[in-house]
């Protein structure tokens, strides 16, 4: 029998995948099946950058390229992240990686040992908690709470930290959430943090183009951070390329040298198509991803009402990002329970709230990144459900037993 290594038991996983592969069971066997598990937009990647795609590959890139990214990527990364914040940072900075991920990994990976801790939100996208275990480092959670839409008070952030803390890892707007933080929290964080000169920051802002109340904030406009501040962005959300596999980190110079020696041990480079394809997204029209923005924008003003309108649930109206984050603890059901008789009974795709972390007990997420006509065929079928099902609604129609 082959050993696996102590460290392979504390790996987690992403539960979106595992749902996914049940929901596509279920379809094959016939079942109508509304899917509102998986993050990703329901759009086709603007044709202009599958062409860029194309054309790299009839133009003969086929081969490596400089383990970095392609220093025309580079440039149109800075360029576009100067266009979007105002900021000045150097194409040396950026290591394009196959997708945004893999920067989380690299700096969970630079800096968690055991001993150390690192703080993550809570709930909050499952692979931060997953990868810091599998580090040796001990997770410490944020609990983020609805009554603030899921932002966070920089003093509640700044008393986790200790003197073993390596990294702070934040994300705003926030999947499972959509909660998004405003720049007064962002102000107190940052000037607390220059108590803690010790911690790095990583700011995962794959979400940062996709906001209906107020405006985003990025880390990268705070220079005190400018040594210590790792950004996670990417094309998967923004430019509708969850496939293509192509995301960014923009690192301190310092650490930048170290990313990229785990990208050359971990996966050389990325595919040089698809960094061409990256070039036309960023400098190309932007008509496309605004046109998705609006979609989503009327989505939510659709989906959440609908939900807040259900028996036993309330829904906040997310900030950013495309889930809805409704809290389900009126319906007297637990939150995986729920996923799961909704998927089975019900033929509506979700993922509890647990699948983000401890603190999403008595939540779902449901990703708005679907028809309007699906958003509200899965509401029916969701309100059917619970109208017979649930004690909640029992209880409100007068039934004991
Ligand atoms: N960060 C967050 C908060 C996400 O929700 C996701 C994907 O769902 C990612 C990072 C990873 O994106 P990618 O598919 O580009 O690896």
């Amino acid at each position: 029998m082959p050993v696996l290594s102590e460290r392979m038991s504390k790996l987690g996983t992403e539960a979106a995948f595992q749902v996914l592969a049940r929901a596509s069971e279920l379809q094959r066997a016939g079942h109508d099946i509304v899917n509102l598990c998986i993050g990703q937009p329901d759009f086709q990647t603007p044709e202009h950058i599958v062409e860029a795609g194309r054309k790299a590959l009839a133009d003969g890139h086929h081969g490596y390229t400089v383990a970095n990214g392609i220093l025309p990527l580079r440039e149109a990364v800075v360029a576009d992240l100067h266009r979007r914040h105002g900021v000045s940072l150097s194409p040396a900075q950026v290591l394009v990686v196959p997708g945004g991920k893999v920067t989380m990994f690299f700096a969970i990976m630079m800096f968690g040992e055991e001993g150390t801790e690192i703080v993550y939100p809570n709930p909050g996208f499952p692979i931060y908690e997953s990868v810091i275990r599998f580090s040796g480092a001990t997770p410490v959670p944020m609990r983020l709470h609805e009554s603030n839409g899921f932002s966070f008070d920089a003093d509640e952030v700044l008393a986790l930290i200790t003197p073993r803390t390596r990294l702070l890892i934040l994300n705003s707007p926030a999947n499972p959430t959509g909660g998004v933080v405003p720049k007064a929290e962002l102000d107190r964080l940052v000037a607390g943090l220059e108590r803690h000169p010790h911690v790095a920051v990583l700011s995962d802002e794959i979400y940062g183009e996709m906001i209906y109340e107020g405006t985003h904030t990025s880390l990268t406009t705070y220079p005190q951070l400018a040594d210590r501040l790792i950004l996670l962005d990417g094309w998967s959300k923004t430019y509708a390329m969850t496939g293509w596999r192509l995301g960014y980190g923009v690192w301190p110079q310092d650490l930048a040298v170290h990313a990229e020696r785990l990208a050359i041990n971990c996966h050389s480079c990325v595919n040089a198509a698809a960094q061409y394809a990256g070039i036309a997204a960023l400098t190309g029209p932007r008509e496309p991803a605004r046109q998705m923005v609006a979609a989503f924008a009327e989505r939510r003003s659709s989906i959440i009402p609908a939900l807040d309108a259900l028996p036993g649930v309330r829904c906040v109206l997310p900030g950013g990002a495309f889930y809805a984050f409704p809290n389900i603890s009126g319906t007297g059901l637990d939150s995986r329970t729920l996923q799961s008789r909704l998927m089975e009974e019900a033929g509506v795709a979700t993922l509890s709230g647990t699948s983000f972390g401890a603190f999403g007990e008595g939540y779902l997420r449901l990703s708005y990144a679907a028809s309007l006509p699906m958003l509200s065929e899965a509401v029916r079928r969701i309100g059917a459900f619970l109208e017979q099902a649930t004690p909640a609604s029992r209880a409100a129609a007068g039934v004991t037993a």
